[in-house]
């Protein structure tokens, strides 16, 4: 039976990746092939990752733009947290649609579904099947198909402890079951580099953690391919992190500039999406456009500004009025650690707080733009590092290509998406 799974460490930066800091992962690359010129969506954030991970399509096609966007309802810009358990049940209800293509839970349904286990968000849990297609199991949320509450939920704490006890249940569980793909996404390291500086001793030992979490999975694959199934196993992050070296308060300086009326919300909203900001403009303030993208471009703090024109160029589209997107100023220089990456971060709404100098990500600097991806498997040569170009919507239709050698349907559903099968011979 031809298998996948994945393992996302969330937030890990693939240069990382070595045997003093990651010895499991490092160890694997032995047999898995590594992906050195791997890249994420932009936003590169969470939430718009998973659901660009689930259907294989940029934000632009899939519709999730970021970890917080913007809405036109009811004649106005309504800001919204996408990590609330609650929002694409309310993007459905508002827009239509929770995401606008199928995600892998829907297409394996009947090929021998998914099941996910998630220790990020909520909002990324339910981006990986917000139609109930398939098994998910995370600490708030834990259902089956047809939305149906599982008997056995998940309750674990979002740290390296919860995240050792869902791998534990995985393995246990979920492997059994042999779903067509199963999908392990850890917390950490994500959680912790949000919280201590980059390369700090309590970063790297909760990396530690992650990656022994990653090896149990590598030995049950290993154990399970002994007993006759064909699998292929990824190992690999959703973005990397920069480390914060200051906060840009984008809409206060928009209100300041004169160009955003407090007194008028629903106008012109700037959302932060960490190293990057989403600045949506109501198609009622057109006049704007031209000196917003002035003052944006005057900035010394925005370091790449994509007007709506080019969205496509970073896989964005303007959807319910996004107007511009921001990565924020970025360079190379090293933290209080010595690891390289530095870049502001746009405050956030709803008194989320910047951790100067602990680690972010959002935006498209280079660091944030390097996660891990390891792949071992048929099509995939062993041992070697390659630098052909991969891109996280290419994870999707790559597992439809292992999956799908008896089942034409699957390769057409891999042909809809945006990205392609990274396999080669
Ligand atoms: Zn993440």
């Amino acid at each position: 039976m031809h298998r996948a799974v994945v393992v996302i460490l969330d937030g890990l930066r693939r240069d990382f990746v070595d045997p003093a800091r990651t010895p499991r992962l490092a160890a694997f690359a032995a047999q898995a092939e590594t992906f050195a010129a791997f890249r994420t969506a932009f936003p590169s954030a969470t939430r718009a990752v998973s659901a660009s991970f689930a259907t294989g399509c940029h934000p632009a096609r899939h519709t999730l733009q970021g970890n917080a966007v913007a809405l036109l309802e009811d004649g106005g810009l309504v800001a919204h947290d996408v990590g609330r358990p609650d929002f694409l049940a309310h993007k459905r209800a508002a827009t239509g649609c929770a995401l606008a293509v199928p995600t892998l839970a829907e297409i394996l349904a009947p090929y021998g579904g998914e099941i996910i286990f998630n220790n990020v968000s909520p909002g990324a849990a339910n981006a990986h099947d917000p139609e109930a297609h398939g098994q998910l199991y995370h600490r708030v949320i834990s259902r089956g198909p047809g939305g149906v509450a599982a008997a056995d939920p998940l309750r674990v704490t979002l740290d390296a402890a919860g995240d050792h006890a869902m791998t534990e249940r995985f393995i246990a569980e979920a492997l059994p079951r042999r779903p067509a793909l199963a999908v392990l996404w850890l917390g950490e390291p994500d959680h912790i580099q949000h919280e201590t500086p980059l390369g700090s001793p309590e970063h790297l030992a909760v990396l530690r953690e992650a990656d022994r979490n990653a090896g149990a999975v590598i030995d049950a694959v290993a154990r399970q391919r002994a007993a006759g199934d064909d699998m292929m196993l990824m190992v690999g992050s959703d973005h990397g992190h920069e480390t914060v070296c200051g906060a840009v308060d984008v809409e206060a300086e928009l209100v300041a500039a004169g160009l955003m009326r407090t007194s008028a919300p629903g106008e012109l909203v700037a959302l932060s999406n960490g190293t990057a900001s989403l600045i949506y403009l109501h198609p009622d303030q057109e006049s704007r456009r031209g000196p917003l993208e002035d003052f944006l471009r005057s900035r010394p703090w925005a370091g790449v500004v994509v007007p709506a024109a080019e969205l496509g160029t970073i896989g964005q589209a303007p959807h319910h009025a996004l107007a511009f997107a921001v990565s924020l100023r970025a360079d190379d220089g090293p933290n209080a650690y010595g690891v390289p990456g530095r870049a502001l971060a746009a405050v956030p709404r709803w008194d989320k707080p910047v951790r100067e100098g602990c680690g972010q990500h959002g935006g498209l600097a280079r660091y944030e733009q390097s996660p891990a991806l390891l792949i071992e498997g048929a099509g995939f040569a062993g041992g070697s590092v390659t630098t052909r170009p991969a891109h996280i919507v290419d994870l999707a239709p790559t597992i439809l290509r292992h999956l799908g050698m008896a089942a034409a349907e699957l390769g057409m559903a891999a042909a809809e998406m945006d990205g392609r099968a990274l396999q080669t011979g």
